[in-house]
Parts: C-alpha cells; structure tokens; sequence
C-alpha cells in the first residue's frame, strides 16, 4: 500500500492541507522516466514555443496570487503579509528569466570560425525548502524550463500541498505532459532522486548538512551538475555614526521575519560599543512588542514555526546559548503554546565565536549581540564564521561601507538594508557553507545549461597552414 504524507496547519493540526503519496523508489524511477521521455521535444522547441506556457504560468500566478498566499500561510505558517509577498516573487521570476535570465547564456561568438552553442543539461531534479515551499522551487523551475531542461520537483515533506497547487497551474498554463514532474517524500525520496543515474543535476535549496550529504553522495557523478544554496549565519554592522532608528527597525525585521526562518535572516550583531546599550534596548521593545498569532489573521507580524520539531530545536538551541556563555536579553513570550516561539536575543561579552551556539545556523527568531570596537574588528568578526550569504552594514558614511565591499565574506553585502529580502535580477548565493558557487536568482540560467565550444570552416586544406615536418596528404 502506498504510504501517505499527511500534511497540516502548524497553527492548527485540525487544518488539515491534504494527503500526498509517498514516492518510493520505483514513482521516483517512473517519474525521471517520463520526464526523460519528454525532454527531446522540449529541448529541440523554438523559444517562442517554450515561452508560451511560461507566460501563460507567469498570468495564472498573478491571478491565483491570493489563494496561493493563504494556502502557503495555512500550510507552513508564515504570517499572510510574508506569503502575499512570497506569492508576488512568482510571476516576476518569468519575466526577469525570459529577459535578463536567458540573455547572460547567449552564445558566444568569439571570432571568425570560434563560436558556442548553448544546450540544456537534460533532467533536473528540484529539491525544495519548507520555508519559501513557492518561490524557491519556482526559481529553479523558471530558469531550468527556460533553457529547455525538464524537472522533476521533490518539495519539502512540510509543504507538498503547495507544491501541488503549482504544479496544477503549469498544467493549466500548457506545459506538455512530463516536462515537470512531481514527487513527494523526505529524505529518502529526495535521495533517490537526486542519486538517479538518469537525473543529469540536482538544483538543491535546503540545510548545509544535507547539501554537503549530496555533494558527498554524488562524487561518482561528477557530470552531474549541483547547486547548492545552503544556510546561513547573517552577520549585521552597526557603526557608531548609524542612523539607529533605522538599523533598528531593520534588524528587528531580519530577525523576525517568517519566524527567523529565512536563510537570510539576521544571526549576528556586531554594534559599536558606543551606541550598543541604545541600540538592543531600542530592538528588545520592538522585537518584545511583535505581533505573533493565527498567520490567516490580518495585522498579525509573525505566525508558528513550521514545526513541533523546529520548536523543541529551537529551544534547546537558545538553552545552549547560556552554556556558550550568553546572557539572554529577551526571550519574548516563552509561554506561547509551541510551534509558536516568541524572538530571543543574547549578548555575549566577546566576539570569539566558538561554541556551535554561535556558530551554526539556529532556524527561529534569534540573534546574538556583540560589541565591537571599530570597523576592522567588525569585520574580523564578521567573518569568523563557517558561513558566508548575507552581511548588512549601517553607517552614514558610505566610504566606512565601501571598506566592507570584497572583504566582508557574504554573497550579498548590503548597506542601510537589512539581511533579508533581494533582488530578483541579482545573483542570490552564498561563500564557505552557504552555497557551492552556482548563485540562483538571475545567474539560474547558468547552471541549467552548458555552451558546447566549436572551431567550424567551410574551407578545403591549406597546404600553407600545415606544421613543418607534416606531409601533405
Ligand atoms: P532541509 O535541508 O532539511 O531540506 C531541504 C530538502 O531536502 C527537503 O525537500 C528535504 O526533504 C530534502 N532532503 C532532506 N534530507 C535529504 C537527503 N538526505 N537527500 C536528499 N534530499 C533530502 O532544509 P529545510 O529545513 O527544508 O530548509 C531550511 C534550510 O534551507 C535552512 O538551512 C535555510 O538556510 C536553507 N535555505 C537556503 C536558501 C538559499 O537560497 N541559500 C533559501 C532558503 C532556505
């Protein structure tokens, strides 16, 4: 019998999503099968051809906007403003891949005689996260389609519904029959997948543990082309001439926002000692003041964690936190009835960071602060970590952050920004543990196909070209 995914509410287990079956290994051998069936019309289509459909998704998503926020708002627990923006990102993910996306694999002509072809890479297998179960699969999907790949998605095991309803809306848009597929599971599923001789890459969205899982796993295929955008540990500066009101408020929000589930979020704070006191007395009464509930309810800022099980973690990490020495300077609302989790901070008398507490990725609405002396120590500190996505710097003098700019560690470095939210016609990855260097947003169309290189002439031999010592045939 197959075995079923049951999927509910984090805010209510009576809210109950749908069930899903489980793919064992011979749906997951079928549904690469069929995806591979499907791949040499799709390929050998005109642009115009592949186009259609994405367009057709691309209008279907601007249309099906609202269900879709509150079905990923029921189903994995983000507060509706974050999914109705979560939902946004979808139809804007076509047109800047139909334009910017495919012009940077243009072929290459470099001379007479020297060009590129630019080809997809056949199969590939999307493995999503729980925490954007909409945004972050379509941005591999969008661009893998594009460039004439077809794809079969494994969502996250938390959020199958949504991935359903995706999929439903590319069938609508025309997409022809087994250019997406779709499978459901945890990790074994994802595994089979990913490992599938048949399966030509593995664009992956998750945990650096299982990133570097199948890195490991997939040393034998090393045709097989992954990319990997993992975790982070997202450092924040804040120099003594910030403007505070502003670093406040958008450090409380890259803490807080999707419950600190984002792998964007603020981890670390490095504040001037000058402004320190000032600056986490201002962010503990905004962040003590959040409102957390019901994520369908209107006004409401911070819905549930995902999970029973990212709450208990999420505990036992902010406990670890005093055996690293902390001090703990809020622990809002530690009465919430679980999955449900109030914002935590703590402030460390030091900027050696070396217990895991402060230095692995702790998925909630919780930071550390740290004093810092001047801009060098905070960089310094910065990038003491295994980490390396985002960094946000607040200083008024933009010639402090232009230090910065190439030495602190990050795929992203922003300024006067918080950590989260990007740019979809940037490059969005991360350095060390955060990604292996195939950045998504605009740059996904890079790692979803590959210039083949050719030396061409029309011309008969030219006895003059031939090396001396070389006979003329
Ligand atoms: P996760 O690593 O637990 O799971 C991601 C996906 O991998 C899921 O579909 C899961 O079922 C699957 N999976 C789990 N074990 C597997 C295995 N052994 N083999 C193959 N597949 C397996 O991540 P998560 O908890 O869903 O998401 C949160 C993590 O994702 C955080 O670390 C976060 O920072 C990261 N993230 C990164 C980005 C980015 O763009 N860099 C964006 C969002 C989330």
């Amino acid at each position: 019998m197959t075995e079923l995914l049951r999927s509910t509410s984090p805010a209510d287990p009576r809210d109950e999503i749908g069930h899903f079956p489980v793919a064992d290994a011979a749906a997951v051998d079928a549904a690469v099968a069929r995806a591979r069936r499907a791949l040499p019309a799709w390929r050998a289509a005109a642009f115009e051809e592949r186009a259609k459909p994405l367009r057709r998704f691309r209008d279907l998503a601007a249309e099906g906007a609202e269900p879709l926020a509150r079905l990923i708002a029921r189903e994995m627990g983000k507060a509706l403003w974050d999914a109705r923006g979560e939902a946004a990102l979808l139809p804007a993910k076509v047109d800047a891949t139909l334009a910017d996306g495919l012009r940077l694999v243009a072929p290459l002509e470099a001379g007479p005689g020297a060009r590129t072809s630019v080809h997809p890479r056949g199969v590939l297998a999307v493995l999503g996260p729980f925490n954007f179960p909409a945004h972050l699969p379509n941005g591999h999907i969008v661009p893998a389609l594009a460039t004439g790949n077809t794809v079969v998605l494994k969502p996250s095991e938390e959020t199958p519904g949504v991935a359903e309803w995706m999929a439903a809306l590319w069938r609508r848009a025309g997409l022809p029959e087994g250019v997406l597929e779709i499978v459901h599971g945890a990790a074994e599923t994802g595994r089979a997948l990913a490992l599938h001789p048949n399966v030509d890459g593995v664009l992956f969205t998750g945990s650096w543990a299982v990133g570097r899982a199948l890195a490991e796993a997939t040393l034998d295929q090393p045709g097989k082309i992954l990319a990997l955008e993992l975790g982070g540990s997202n450092p924040v500066i804040v120099l003594d001439d910030a403007d505070l009101e502003l670093a406040v408020a958008e450090t409380a929000l890259s803490i807080a926002a999707t419950t600190g589930q984002r792998c964007s979020c603020a981890r670390r704070l490095f504040v001037h000692h000058a402004v320190i006191d000032s600056f986490s007395e201002r962010l503990v009464r905004v962040l003590r003041g959040v409102r957390i509930g019901a994520p369908l309810e209107e006004g409401v800022f911070m819905g549930p964690l995902v999970s029973l099980r990212a709450a208990d973690s999420l505990r036992r990490w902010r406990r670890a936190t005093r055996e690293a020495g902390g001090e703990r300077i809020l622990d809002a609302d530690p009465a919430l009835p679980p999955p449900f989790v109030g914002p935590g901070l703590v402030r460390y008398s030091d900027t050696r960071q070396r217990h895991p507490a402060q230095r692995e990725e702790i998925f909630g609405p919780e930071a550390a602060l740290y004093a810092i002396d001047d801009l060098e120590h905070a960089i310094t500190a910065a990038n003491d970590s295994d980490y390396g996505l985002v960094a946000s710097v607040f200083t008024r003098d933009r010639a402090r952050y232009e230090r910065c700019v190439g030495r602190v560690a990050t795929g992203l470095l922003n300024w006067n920004r918080g950590t989260i939210g990007a740019s979809g016609r940037l490059p969005f990855g991360g350095l060390r543990r955060s990604g292996n260097h195939r950045p998504a947003g605009i740059f996904s169309t890079l790692y979803c196909s590959f210039h083949q290189a050719h030396l061409e002439s029309a011309a008969g031999l030219d006895p003059a070209k031939l090396p001396p010592g070389m006979p003329r045939p």
